[in-house]
């Protein structure tokens, strides 16, 4: 398979939240999104976009249309994946301020708290600090924000809130094919963040690629 010009697909699960915003940012940065709403939508993706919106509604739509387990299954298997806000919880391994039995799909190694900036702030703009990223701090929007309160040793932290309350907080974070950000880059127009996941897909194909090319060959 070729994947140098080609647009990688990425799927953007669409059961609820921002999928349109999320949509209109993959293209612009060279992928192929494609709106994921039943389990056999997920065939060919090759990474997957968790939107923001309302993570108990969202959890409970993608058990009730068969998508958690293929979800799970695929990121385990080292699908990429990116979540923005309650994409950011969907991806947790572990939650805090969530009802007990909220599933999630897993992949961070990481503790995430719901509405962690507290439940009377419904939304804030904050300067972001993004490790690897060009271009200077990041101009974030936060909307009902998780944060994460505790990251496992093979995650690595991109971003922290810079100053006010919240500072030094972390809000973007990386463990392989897997990012999430509390914040929501596809609204305020700054796809740096796009880009990195487009980058990660296209990483992966490429590397998938030379396995598969081992394989013909006999290599191991
Ligand atoms: N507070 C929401 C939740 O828990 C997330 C908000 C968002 O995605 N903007 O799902």
């Amino acid at each position: 398979m070729s994947t140098g010009s080609a647009r990688p697909v990425i799927g953007v699960l669409a059961l609820q939240g921002d999928v349109r915003e999320h949509v209109a940012a993959l293209w612009a940065e060279g992928a192929d999104p494609r709106p994921v709403r039943r389990p056999e939508e997920l065939d060919g993706v090759h990474g997957v976009v968790v939107p923001g919106g309302e993570s108990t509604t969202m959890a409970r739509l993608a058990g009730r249309f068969g998508l958690l387990e293929p979800l799970r299954d695929a990121v385990r298997a080292g699908l990429p994946a990116y979540g923005t806000c309650a994409g950011m919880i969907l991806l947790a391994d572990r939650l805090l301020d969530a009802p007990p039995d909220q599933p999630t799909i897993g992949g961070l190694d990481a503790t995430v708290r719901r509405n962690a900036f507290g439940r009377q702030v419904d939304s804030f703009e904050s300067r972001v600090d993004l490790a690897g990223l060009d271009g200077g701090a990041l101009h974030a929007v936060f909307i009902r924000a998780p944060w994460v309160e505790e990251a496992g040793p093979g995650v690595e932290v991109l971003g922290r809130v810079v100053g006010g309350p919240a500072d030094g907080r972390i809000v973007a974070v990386r463990q392989g094919n897997v990012v999430a950000t509390s914040f929501h880059p596809e609204l305020t127009g700054d796809r740096r963040v796009h880009a990195l996941f487009v980058d990660i897909v296209r990483g992966h194909l490429a590397e998938r690629a030379g396995l598969d090319a081992g394989d013909e060959r006999g290599l191991p």
